[in-house]
């Protein structure tokens, strides 16, 4: 199940946490993967990756960069072919209640979450629908559905890359080609250590599955949207969120 031999991946933000371990479950799956994020960050677990045998590079790019970003996608395939899975993790925070926040902290987050994701999917769509195959997959988060004090920016980021997959999904799925989202909930991640113990503690007690969750929980969701298996699935979002919104 959810082989992918012979399929090229992108994977953005892959140099540590959800993206690391989304490249590394679609590579032990069989999939050619380039791991994403800025300067050679990235080095580190495309290595790992090829030390356990699996097929990987990475690639040095900040998202935020459109000119540089739009060249990935024809570059990989000129490299390798085809590119098969497109996944959109890279992603930051930049809290602040709205009447602090700053313009740069809502320019960045949009940016970097939302614009990123846009660029490379215009730039990887052609391809795939060329090929009348291929899976986009979007990186959200529970704050998309729900809201969360103090993330303006970000959940409008996130909720923007749910209504970006729904309206993309119904221009391509003629084309075989699919759109969906992936909305983490509280993943244990640099991200989430960043908020502290206590922050840690009383979003637990809001999670009915009584844990954060892993960035395993996450990869394998990518894994599966990822997989000819999820062929009939397009425009879905997919909650890891350990029930803390149904
Ligand atoms: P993380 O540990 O902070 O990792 C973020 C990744 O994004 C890193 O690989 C980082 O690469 C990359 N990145 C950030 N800005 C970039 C830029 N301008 N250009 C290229 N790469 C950039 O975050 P995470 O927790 O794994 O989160 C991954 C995704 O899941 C994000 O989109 C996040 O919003 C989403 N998410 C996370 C959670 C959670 O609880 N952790 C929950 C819901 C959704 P560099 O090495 O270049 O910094």
């Amino acid at each position: 199940m959810f082989g992918l031999s012979g399929k090229v991946a992108l994977v953005t933000g892959a140099s540590r946490g959800i993206g690391q371990a989304v490249a590394a479950r679609l590579a032990e799956q069989g999939a050619t993967v380039v791991l994403a994020a800025r300067g050679d960050h990235a080095g580190t677990a495309a290595a790992d990756i090829v030390a356990s045998g699996g097929r990987a590079e990475a690639v040095g790019i900040d998202v935020t960069d459109t000119a540089a970003l739009e060249q990935i996608p024809p570059a990989i395939i000129e490299r390798h072919g085809r590119l098969d899975i497109l996944i959109s993790n890279a992603g930051i925070t930049r809290d602040q209640l709205l009447l602090r926040m700053k313009r740069d902290d809502w320019d960045a987050v949009i940016a970097t979450n939302l614009t990123a994701s846009f660029v490379l999917a215009q730039a990887a769509i052609r391809p795939m629908i060329k090929q009348r195959a291929g899976r986009i997959i979007a990186v959200s988060s529970v704050v998309g559905q729900m809201g969360n004090a103090g993330q303006t920016n970000y959940a409008a980021s996130k909720a923007g890359l749910i209504g970006f997959a729904k309206a993309l999904a119904r221009e391509v799925a003629s084309r075989n080609v699919t759109v969906n989202v992936i909305a983490p909930g509280m993943i244990d991640t640099d991200m989430t250590r960043a908020l502290g113990e206590k922050a840690h503690t009383a979003w637990t007690e809001q999670i009915p599955l009584g844990r954060l969750g892993s960035v395993d929980d996450v990869a394998a969701a990518a894994c599966f949207l990822a997989s000819d298996e999820a062929a009939y699935i397009t425009g879905h979002v997919l909650a890891v969120n350990g029930g803390m919104y149904m």
